[in-house]
């Protein structure tokens, strides 16, 4: 069969996608390049074609959507909305984060827990997708507020979800501070200690290296790929976006390799610090961005470097870019300045944040271009080494979570490998991720029945 007619079917496909789902245009793009992938593969083996895999697949097996009101610390009531997208429970419980963020709607987290099932098989633990949030806004809020949201919004989650059911973990304005409040609540209304959530703090059943895991985890998998070339972080000058919990431990992580950072940015803006984000001012970062929780301008203020408003850090000179911020975050020009400086990595901590063209863009150029369902998996990852410690009530220590995760991403990698490989013996890590994490799902629904 010729390309064309893959194009056309994949063309076919999404018509009944955009039909079925209208306006949601994250998860449009984030089925497309699924299914770009995935209906060579489908024609080549019709057992997922006669099943329906795919359709199935992209069909949320169910959404939960509801009120949450509560009070503010002026006493006037307030209405966020709140979701969970249970999309997929074929190899296990449905498990992907809470995200509070004002752009969060149906269509963006249809998109993260689509995402989220290809994602959770690639780990290879037993981990079905899902994910969930609210347009809640945590910026500006004091403490207390946002313990009122959270309460209120644990009330209603707490009937749907469950250790062994759907396990929530953070995401953007989902850090350490709102698992607790939401923990607490479902704990009080439940009467039962269990890990329902991860992303715990360790002294309550937490795990070690969850907070590192999604940025370590992207950076593993940047040294993977760039081992296929022979080649590894030492010397090179690397460009992260976000300031968050991704890009602070990618920042802590490339460092210990041998890289040097030079950016980092927030919705407002990005700093430039030719001489590198050291230790000493990575603590600073953590200090700014979790507890002072204020902007990343302070960064330049405080050590003399460029603050660049309103910008992203993409036109900078860099070896390798760790996207890390939020979805969409580098356009077809951005990818086009990167490649033109010498960028010939792009590991993405966040989800989806290259557009369709920025993705071709390095897809033709031959950048080793590791996909977010890949290569932020270490985060779920670690999220799934915290149930299995809940279950047995026994912690690991940091270099036993740590080694696990290494030996998850480097699996990972291999996966791409597989799955991936093109004829001119480069890697095509979308289709390799796509595909190696459809294979275990698709053939699990098929075993399971027409459910
Ligand atoms: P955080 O809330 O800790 O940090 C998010 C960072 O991205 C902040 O610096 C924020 O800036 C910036 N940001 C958020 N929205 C936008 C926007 N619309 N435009 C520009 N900048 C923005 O989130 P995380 O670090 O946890 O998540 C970052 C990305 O990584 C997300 O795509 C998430 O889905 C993905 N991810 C996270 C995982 C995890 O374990 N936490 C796991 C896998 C993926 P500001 O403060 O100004 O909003």
């Amino acid at each position: 069969m010729t390309k064309n007619i893959y194009d056309q079917k994949v063309e076919e496909f999404m018509a009944k996608i955009k039909a079925k789902n209208p306006g949601e245009q994250e998860f449009h793009q984030a089925v497309h390049e699924v299914a770009e992938s995935l209906i060579p593969f489908i024609e080549e083996n019709p057992q997922y074609k006669e099943a329906k895999v795919l359709e199935r697949i992209a069909e949320p097996e169910r959404i939960i959507i509801f009120r949450v009101p509560w009070q503010d610390d002026k006493g006037n009531i307030q209405v966020n909305r709140g979701f969970r997208i249970e999309m997929n429970s074929a190899i296990g419980p449905y498990k992907g984060g809470l995200r509070f963020h004002p752009t969060v709607n149906l269509g963006i987290l249809k998109f993260l827990a689509f995402e989220q099932v290809f994602k959770n098989s690639l780990t290879t633990l037993p981990l079905g997708g899902g994910k969930g949030g609210s347009d809640f806004d945590p910026k500006g809020k004091s403490d207390n507020e946002v313990m009122h949201f959270c309460q209120s919004f644990m009330t209603e989650l707490y009937r749907h979800i469950g250790p062994n059911t759907d396990v929530p973990a953070g995401d953007i304005g989902v850090g350490g501070r709102e698992i607790g409040y939401l923990f607490g609540q479902y704990k009080r209304l439940k009467n039962e200690f269990t890990g329902v959530l991860t992303g715990k703090a360790p002294n309550w059943g937490g795990s070690l290296i969850r907070p590192e895991a999604t940025g370590y985890g992207a950076t593993y998998m940047a040294e993977e790929m760039m081992k296929t070339k022979g080649d590894s972080f030492k010397g090179k000058t690397v460009a992260v976006s976000g300031s968050g919990n991704v890009a602070q431990f990618a920042t802590q992580k490339v460092t210990e390799l041998g890289g040097k950072v030079v950016t980092l940015s927030d919705s407002s803006g990005f700093i430039y610090d030719p001489n590198g984000i050291d230790k000493e001012k990575l603590d600073y970062v953590m200090y700014l961005k979790n507890i002072k929780r204020g902007r990343i301008k302070e960064y330049a203020e405080k050590y003399g470097v460029e603050y660049i408003e309103g910008e992203r850090p993409w036109s900078v000179n860099c070896d390798v870019a760790l996207p890390s911020a939020t979805q969409n975050e580098i356009n077809e020009e951005e990818a086009k300045t990167l490649v033109g400086n010498g960028c010939f990595v792009v590991s993405e901590g966040a989800n989806m944040p290259c557009t369709p063209e920025a993705m071709h863009i390095f897809q033709e150029n031959r950048v080793l271009y590791g996909p977010g369902k890949a290569a932020n998996a270490g985060g779920v990852a670690v999220s799934g080494l915290e149930m299995t410690q809940n279950s047995m009530r026994l912690p690991w220590n940091r270099n036993e979570v740590d080694e696990r995760l290494h030996r998850i991403m480097k699996s990972i990698h291999e996966t791409c490998v597989k799955f991936g490989k093109r004829d001119d013996g480069t890697i095509d890590y979308v289709k390799g991720s796509n595909i190696g994490g459809f294979v275990k799902v698709a053939d699990s629904m098929i075993a399971q029945g027409t459910v």
